[in-house]
C-alpha cells in the first residue's frame, strides 16, 4: 500500500528538528528507523502531514558509561547495541533483548529510541527497561526532562512524550555486582513479535538472598507490564525452586493477555508462567556467577 501524501524534512541539528516539531505540532511525526512508522503509514493507520527524519542529527547514537549510568543515544541502532561491549559486560539483558528483535535487516535500521517511543506493548525493549528501572530523556522546547520508565507507557501506543519532544537518551543504572538478568520470548517463528515475553533483572547479596528484582512483561496487556507481585515474591528469598514457581504463577495471574491470532488467553497465561520460571532461573544463575 502507498502512504498518504506528506512533506519530508531532514533537519541537520536537534534545534532544527525541535523547531519543526514546534511548527507542525501533532501533524508531524519523527522518523528514526522507520520500521514501525512506515508500515503504519502504508496501512494508513497514521497519516502525518510532515515527516521529520532525524537520521541526519549528529551525536544521538552512542552507548557509553558515565559514572554509574549506562547512556544510550535515542538514535542508536539495535545492531550497534547488540555489538556493544559495554552492553555485553554490564547489561547482558539488553543484548538478549536486541537479538530477539525482528531480523538483522530490522536491527540494522531500527533504533532503541523508536522502539520505546512507539509505545507498542508488543515491542521487546519496554519490558527490559522496566526490569532495569531505566529513565527516558526527552528533549523539547524547554530543554530536557527525565521520565521514569514506570511513568513512560501511559496507554495503548501512547507514551508520556509530548508531541513536541524527541526521545534523546535512555539511562540505565549500571547493575551492581551479583546482578544477573535475561530476556526471553516465545515467538511463532523467528523474527515475529512476542506471543509473550519476559525480562528479569535480579541482584543478590553475599549470602545468595535476592535484594532487588525487576520483572517486565511483553505483549500481555495494552501497555508493557511490571509484574510487581512476582517481584515482591522474590525479594528476601534465596531464589529456591518454590519461590521461582510461585513468582511465575503471580506473573501469569497478573498479566492481562487477550485472545488473538497468537493464541487464546489461557494458553498465553501458560506461556508466561513457563518463560517467567525459566527467565528467573537464568537471571539467578547469572547473578550467582557475577560475584
Ligand atoms: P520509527 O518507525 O521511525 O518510529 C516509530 C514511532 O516512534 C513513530 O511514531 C515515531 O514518530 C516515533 N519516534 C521514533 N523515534 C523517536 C524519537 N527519538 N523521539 C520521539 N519519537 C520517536 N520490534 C520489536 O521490539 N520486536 C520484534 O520482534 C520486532 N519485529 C519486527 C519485525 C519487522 C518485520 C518489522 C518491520 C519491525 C519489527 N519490530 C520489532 C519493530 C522495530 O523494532 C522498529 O524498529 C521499532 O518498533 C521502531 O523503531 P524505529 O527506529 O524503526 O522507529
Amino acid at each position: 500500500m502507498i502512504p498518504a501524501v506528506f512533506d519530508y524534512h531532514a533537519p541537520e541539528s536537534l534545534d532544527d528538528a525541535l523547531a519543526l516539531l514546534r511548527q507542525y505540532g501533532p501533524e508531524a511525526k519523527i522518523l528514526s528507523g522507520g520500521h514501525s512508522l512506515l508500515p503504519m503509514m502504508k496501512l494508513r493507520l497514521v497519516e502525518p502531514e510532515h515527516v521529520i527524519d532525524i537520521n541526519g542529527l549528529p551525536d544521538l547514537s552512542y552507548v557509553r558509561i558515565e559514572g554509574d549510568v549506562i547512556k544510550i543515544g535515542g538514535l542508536t541502532r539495535e545492531a550497534e547495541i547488540e555489538q556493544s561491549d559495554v552492553i555485553r559486560s554490564h547489561a547482558p539483558i539488553i543484548h538478549d533483548t536486541c537479538v530477539m528483535i525482528g531480523d538483522p535487516q530490522v536491527r540494522n535500521r531500527g533504533t532503541i529510541g523508536g522502539n520505546l517511543a512507539h509505545g507498542d506493548a508488543g515491542n521487546d525493549h519496554p519490558a527490559t527497561m522496566l526490569a532495569l528501572g531505566a529513565r527516558i530523556v526527552a528533549t523539547g522546547p524547554n530543554g530536557t526532562r527525565t521520565i521514569e520508565v514506570d511513568d513512560f507507557f501511559v496507554g495503548f501506543y501512547t507514551t508520556a512524550l509530548d508531541p513536541d519532544e524527541i526521545l534523546t537518551e535512555i539511562q540505565v543504572p549500571v547493575p551492581p555486582a551479583r546482578s544477573g538478568g535475561t530476556y526471553l520470548k516465545l515467538e511463532r517463528k523467528v523474527g515475529d513479535y512476542a506471543t509473550a515475553g519476559i525480562a528479569v533483572q535480579l541482584t543478590i547479596d553475599a549470602q545468595g538472598r535476592c535484594v532487588t528484582a525487576g520483572i517486565g512483561l511483553t505483549n500481555v496487556a495494552a501497555v508493557p507490564l511490571r509484574a510487581t507481585r512476582a517481584q515482591r515474591r522474590l525479594v528476601g528469598t534465596e531464589l529456591l525452586e518454590a519461590d521461582i514457581i510461585e513468582a511465575a504463577r503471580f506473573a501469569s495471574e497478573d498479566a492481562r493477555p487477550s485472545s488473538d491470532l497468537r493464541g487464546p488467553e489461557a494458553y498465553k497465561r501458560g506461556v508466561i508462567k513457563t518463560i517467567t520460571q525459566r527467565a528467573i532461573g537464568i537471571a539467578a544463575g547469572r547473578a550467582r556467577k557475577n560475584q
